[in-house]
C-alpha cells in the first residue's frame, strides 16, 4: 500500500480494549441514562448498545429520540481518569514518527477526550489533525457524510487514504469512498467485512503498509 494520508480511529484502535477506557466510558453512559434521563438500570446498558449499533454512537440515538444536548452528554460521559489507564506508548510513537505520510485522528468521541488520550499515549505531536464528534456536527461514523467532511477538511480523496479502525461498520463506509480499510484488534479475523488489511495491534501497521 502507498497511501498519501493515514486516518486513525482513536479508542480501541491506538490502544487495545484491555486498557479499559471504553468500558469506563460505557459505565458513564449508563449512569447518564439512569440519572439524567430516568431510565431503569436494567434498560440502560441494552439501550446504549442498541443505539450504538443502530446510529454509530449512543449519543446519535439520544439526540434523535430523547433531545439530549450533545455537549452536556459528551462532557459527562468522558469524565474518566484516562491517565490511570493509558501510559506513553514508545513503540507506537516510534512507528508513527517513521511513517512519512501525514496523519489524522477521526474519532466518535469528544475533542477533549481525544486530546487526553493522545497526550496520555505520548503521541499527540504525530497528528496534524484531530477530528472529533464536534468536527462532524455530531453525525458519527459510520455515516458517509462524516467521512466526506473529514476528507474535505484534509483536502484529499478517499483512494489516497488508509483508514484504520476497530469497528467493521466504519471500515465498510470508508471502503465505499475508496479508502483502503485496515481493521485492528481481536475482531480482525472474525468478521466477514471486506478489508484491505487486518492487524491484531496498531503496532503492526508499518509492516502492513510496507507490503507491496
Ligand atoms: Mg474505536
Amino acid at each position: 500500500m502507498s497511501p498519501t494520508q493515514l486516518i486513525f480511529d482513536l479508542d480501541n484502535t491506538l490502544y487495545p480494549p484491555s486498557r479499559g477506557v471504553v468500558a469506563r466510558v460505557d459505565a458513564r453512559i449508563d449512569r447518564y441514562l439512569i440519572e439524567r434521563l430516568g431510565m431503569a438500570p436494567e434498560t440502560a446498558g441494552p439501550l446504549r448498545a442498541r443505539y450504538r449499533d443502530a446510529y454509530g454512537t449512543t449519543l446519535n440515538g439520544l439526540m434523535r429520540h430523547h433531545a439530549v444536548d450533545p455537549d452536556d452528554y459528551l462532557t459527562a460521559v468522558h469524565e474518566i481518569a484516562v491517565e490511570e489507564l493509558l501510559t506513553p506508548d514508545a513503540v507506537l510513537g516510534a512507528m508513527l514518527a517513521a511513517l512519512p505520510q501525514p496523519k489524522a485522528v477521526f474519532t466518535n468521541g469528544s475533542a477533549e477526550h481525544a486530546e487526553r488520550v493522545l497526550s496520555c499515549l505520548g503521541v499527540r505531536a504525530h497528528f496534524a489533525h484531530v477530528f472529533s464528534l464536534e468536527s462532524v456536527a455530531y453525525v458519527p461514523k459510520p455515516e458517509r457524510v462524516a467521512f466526506e467532511t473529514v476528507l474535505a477538511r484534509l483536502g484529499v480523496d478517499g483512494p489516497a487514504c488508509v483508514f484504520v479502525d476497530d469497528r467493521p461498520e466504519n471500515l465498510a463506509t470508508a471502503r465505499t469512498l475508496g479508502m483502503r480499510a485496515v481493521l485492528v484488534g481481536e475482531r480482525a479475523l472474525a468478521d466477514g467485512t471486506p478489508l484491505d488489511g487486518a492487524i491484531a495491534s496498531i503496532h503492526d501497521l508499518a509492516s502492513l503498509l510496507a507490503r507491496p
